[in-house]
């Protein structure tokens, strides 16, 4: 029987390792690809704190791992399938296997929405990005467009304006879904520039983003933005098909938590990005994974 079961092996999951496994908790993260998660994609990481000129992602990615099996965990790469988090034992059910654990930690991350369009994958990293937080810094005095029409889109074309010289947000409809006062703070900014009624159709560029092909849905005539950047804004898909029925969820699939990390069943904790809260990023991953590892310490060890 294990003391603490964690769902995923991204920054979340690994600082939730580190914490539990340093807390003496009989710990084993399941992780069903790459051990770092998202963060593994990016060429650079900036925005983290103690690396002063940046470190690329699959290095960060590395040094988490390293750092997290040190203390002595359990590492299984496998896919965790099904759950039974009801009871003192919980069942975590992989494609292997049947594990018992006295609590879970929930860190199954996001997925961004794609646009499934040629050379999004190709250019994924080298132009084209799903998070302008991250990547807009790469971007000072280039033009840049922005795929989407909600809130997100919004909020990334502004952070965009202010260091990229001109944005181009690009939305499929006539009309914005994202709240009245962020469309009025985008109508103020001179460089932001709407195009309503347009997809994208192909990302261009051999080895970056050179330019983005661009379809009217009325007229149906295509012309290319001359940009170096393409962030997608069209939103996120949180891992969370298993819990459904189970945990709770807020109407995005998105499980609900405050910062104490737990959810509405007892001994079951969520961190990083898979939870409801306002940023997604390495920093409240991290700081999440470690609360919900404390937490799990308490209700295990301090009852
Ligand atoms: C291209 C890109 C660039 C980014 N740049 C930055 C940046 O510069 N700075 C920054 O702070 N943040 C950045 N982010 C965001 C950052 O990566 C995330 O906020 C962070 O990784 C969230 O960590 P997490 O552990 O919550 O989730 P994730 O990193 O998504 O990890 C979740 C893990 O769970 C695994 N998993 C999911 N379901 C299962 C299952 N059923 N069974 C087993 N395993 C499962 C997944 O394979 C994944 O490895 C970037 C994201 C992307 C995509």
């Amino acid at each position: 029987m294990l003391d603490v079961i964690i769902i995923g092996g991204g920054p979340a999951g690994l600082s939730a390792a580190i914490y539990a496994e340093r807390a003496g908790l009989k710990t084993a993260v399941i992780e069903k690809a790459v051990a770092g998660g998202q963060i593994s994609q990016t060429h650079k990481l900036e925005n983290y704190l103690g690396f002063e000129n940046g470190i690329s992602g699959a290095d960060f990615a590395a040094a988490i791992l390293a750092q997290a099996k040190r203390f002595g965990g359990e590492f299984i790469l496998d896919e965790v399938t099904d759950l039974e988090l009801e009871g003192d034992v919980k069942k975590v059910i992989t494609k292997g296997a049947v594990y018992e654990t006295r609590s879970v930690i929930l860190a199954m991350g996001v997925s961004p929405r794609k646009l499934e369009i040629p050379g999004e994958q190709e250019l994924s990293g080298m132009g084209v990005s799903y998070c302008a937080t991250c990547d807009g810094a790469f971007f000072r005095g280039l033009p840049v467009a922005v795929v989407g029409g909600g809130d997100t889109a919004f909020e990334d074309a502004l952070y965009l304006s202010e260091m990229a010289s001109d944005v181009y947000l690009i939305h499929r409809r006539d009309a914005f879904r994202a709240q009245e006062y962020l469309v009025k703070l985008a109508e103020a900014r001179s460089n932001i520039h709407f195009v309503k009624e347009t997809v994208p159709v192909e990302i261009q560029g051999r080895f970056e983003v050179e330019g983005l092909k661009v379809r009217n849905v009325r007229t149906e005539e295509e012309s290319i933005l001359d940009v170096a950047g393409v962030f997608v804004a069209a939103g996120h898909i949180p891992g969370t098909d298993l819990l459904k029925g189970k945990v709770d969820l807020d109407s995005h699939g998105y499980v609900i938590a405050s910062e104490n990390t737990k959810t509405n069943i007892d001994n079951v904790f969520v961190a990083g990005d898979v939870r409801t809260k306002s940023l997604r990023q390495v920093v409240t991953a991290a700081s999440d994974g470690a609360i919900a590892a404390m937490e799990a310490h308490a209700n295990i060890k301090l009852k």
